[in-house]
């Protein structure tokens, strides 16, 4: 069985670091479920004190990071100093980085492939814009961009994969997927994987759900077959945040 996994991707915000201490307090207060795997992305100025503030058993995670170890890439953070900081997880090819920093598939593979080598886990977001499945190419879409990552990874590295569907038209929009539409999706990545590299990995591996998930939405996406988590983003600044973490079945 796979372990339920529930991000909460907290982008740009709070504007200051009181907000998220507001927002460590909530959850760590909280009963969570303690079979749920549970990870916070702050901005990168703050993954030191929300890892110190936050409870041993969440986790945080880089919103981001480059694929060269050191040197002059002005901005950027590397694998490696997420590592020496202490941070297991980054999460890769959200859309927002595709869309507003013109990230492609390649790049997200490239940057896989090196967070994995310094011993990272990746949180790899992927989804389809609503043109797209307007289209019929939802399924094309989601292949493509695992495509690349799946050509560059071993069948050992899918352990530290986490894969998050997240359709564009779904993110911050309060349009989210239904049920059928998750769960058809997510089959057919599954299904993807299975062929493209292995039905062990395809089993094994946890494919999370995002896009305006909230606290009233959460409880019947988590009972679908291959949703095993999700990630949030408006929803994981909110009290609610903590229902969503204890949604599964
Ligand atoms: P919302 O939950 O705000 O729709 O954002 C989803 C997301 O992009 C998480 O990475």
């Amino acid at each position: 069985p796979r372990q339920f996994f529930v991000g909460g991707n907290l982008k740009m915000n709070p504007t200051n670091l009181q907000a998220k201490v507001a927002l460590v307090k909530n959850l760590n207060d909280a009963q969570l479920d303690p079979a749920t795997e549970v990870v916070i992305a702050p901005p990168s100025l703050y993954l030191l004190p929300l890892k110190d503030m936050l409870r041993k058993d969440a986790k945080v995670a880089a919103q981001n990071c480059y694929f060269k170890d050191a040197g002059a890439f002005t901005g950027e953070i590397s694998p490696s100093q997420l590592v020496d900081a202490g941070i297991p997880y980054v999460l890769l090819g959200h859309s927002e980085r595709r869309t507003l920093f013109h990230e492609d598939s390649e790049l997200v593979a490239t940057k896989t492939r090196a967070a994995l080598d310094k011993g990272l886990s990746v949180i790899l977001c992927i989804g389809e814009t609503l043109a797209q499945r307007e289209a019929g190419e939802t399924a094309k879409v989601n292949e493509s961009q695992l495509k690349p990552v799946i050509n560059l990874l071993k069948e050992s590295d899918w352990s530290k994969i986490v894969i998050a569907y997240e359709p564009v038209w779904a993110i911050g929009t309060g349009k989210v997927a239904t049920p059928q539409q998750a769960q058809d999706t997510q089959k057919d990545i599954r299904t993807y994987l299975s062929t493209a590299v292995s039905p062990a990995v395809a089993e094994s591996t946890r494919i999370i759900y995002g896009g305006s998930v909230n606290g009233a939405n959460c409880k019947e996406l988590a009972t679908l077959p291959d949703v095993d988590g999700f990630l949030v983003g408006g929803a994981s600044l909110k009290p609610e945040f903590v229902d969503i973490v204890n949604s599964n079945k």
